[in-house]
């Protein structure tokens, strides 16, 4: 079976003062149908303008992006358009995301009215289907998004990301601007839209903690690059980077026997404009030696297990 959707190389600069600020850095990934990869690292990783650019909200400065076996990567003003209803996206603050003035029901309908595929009848019939879908009931139809709360307004994202039929949604930070407590409802709606439509996903975001529970396999980045990416499992039992042992090392766990000492990171984050050849984490890591100023490549260190740094067997 052919992946869903296949990234390679795949870079993008953005031009900042007399240089170029590297946001995404020859990343490559595969992601099967109805399979999620999480996406995690600091803000400014880079993360959210990979999903950006994945699809095509951004333009790529290099690399190749193929969806359903085609490359995607300079679409036709049609293809963008069909590739625009197969990849869809839920943004990290509903609220923001959607107009104040639409009621419920209005922004729903409103991606399958631009379509302009249905009828008026059928297009009601399907915003209904899609209230259902994502657990709004049919009273707030008539309701604007600042009488809802967070989850339910984060329902109406997922609903309109739904709309027309995607294959691939990217969900960037999707529960982080929501109440803990309605976090796990919307973790939950997602992973029963995935089993029961098929969807494919990658889950962006800085918390660890709701990554690991939603995907299957996770991509650590650092500094537009990916620095390590494992199944979820072997990740949270086998952290070898030193940046995502650092990060798995912040989590807070409940039970105080289980409680690891927290890495604390030093030093200063490299700059991502026209960065040196070497070790983007250099000079924050405990690890570092001379060697780390060449080049890093990913290396296979376990099944299905990938890591970017040159001394990976001798601190794990
Ligand atoms: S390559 Fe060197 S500096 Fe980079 S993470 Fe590995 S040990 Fe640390």
């Amino acid at each position: 079976m052919s992946a869903l959707l296949e990234v390679r190389g795949l870079k993008k600069y953005f031009k900042s003062g007399g240089g170029w600020l590297h946001a995404v850095d020859d990343i490559n990934f595969t992601l099967d149908e109805g399979k999620t990869l999480g996406v995690v690292g600091e803000s400014g990783c880079g993360k959210t303008t990979l999903g950006r650019v994945i699809l095509r909200l951004l333009e790529p400065t290099e690399g190749q992006i193929i969806f359903e076996g085609e490359d995607r990567s300079a679409p036709s003003k049609k293809e963008l358009v069909r590739m625009r209803e197969k990849m869809q996206m839920i943004f990290q603050d509903p609220y923001s995301s959607l107009n104040p003035r639409m009621s419920v029901s209005e922004l729903i309908m409103e991606p399958l009215l631009l379509q302009g595929k249905l009828t008026k009848t059928q297009i009601m019939q399907e915003t209904s289907k899609l209230m259902d879908l994502v657990g709004l009931a049919g009273r707030y139809g008539s309701a604007y998004p600042h009488e809802l709360d967070g989850g339910r307004r984060q329902r109406i994202g997922v609903a309109r990301a739904l709309a027309l039929n995607p294959k691939f949604i990217v969900c960037d930070e999707p529960v982080s601007a929501l109440d803990v407590s309605i976090q796990a409802q919307i973790i939950n709606l997602l992973l029963d839209l995935q089993e029961r439509l098929g969807l494919a996903y990658m889950f962006v975001t800085h918390d660890l903690s709701v990554v690991k529970y939603i995907s299957d396999d996770i991509m650590v980045m650092y500094l537009g690059q990916m620095v390590e990416k494992a199944p979820s499992e072997e990740l949270f039992v086998n952290p070898t980077h030193p940046y995502t042992q650092a990060l798995l090392s912040a989590i807070p766990v409940p039970n105080l026997s289980k409680r690891k000492e927290r890495i604390i990171m030093q030093g200063e984050i490299t700059s991502p404009i026209d960065p040196k050849p070497g070790c983007r984490f250099k000079d924050r890591c405990r690890y570092a030696a001379p060697e780390c100023g060449e080049p890093q490549i990913l290396k296979e260190t376990s099944p299905s297990h990938f890591v970017a740094c040159c001394k990976s067997n001798s601190h794990n």
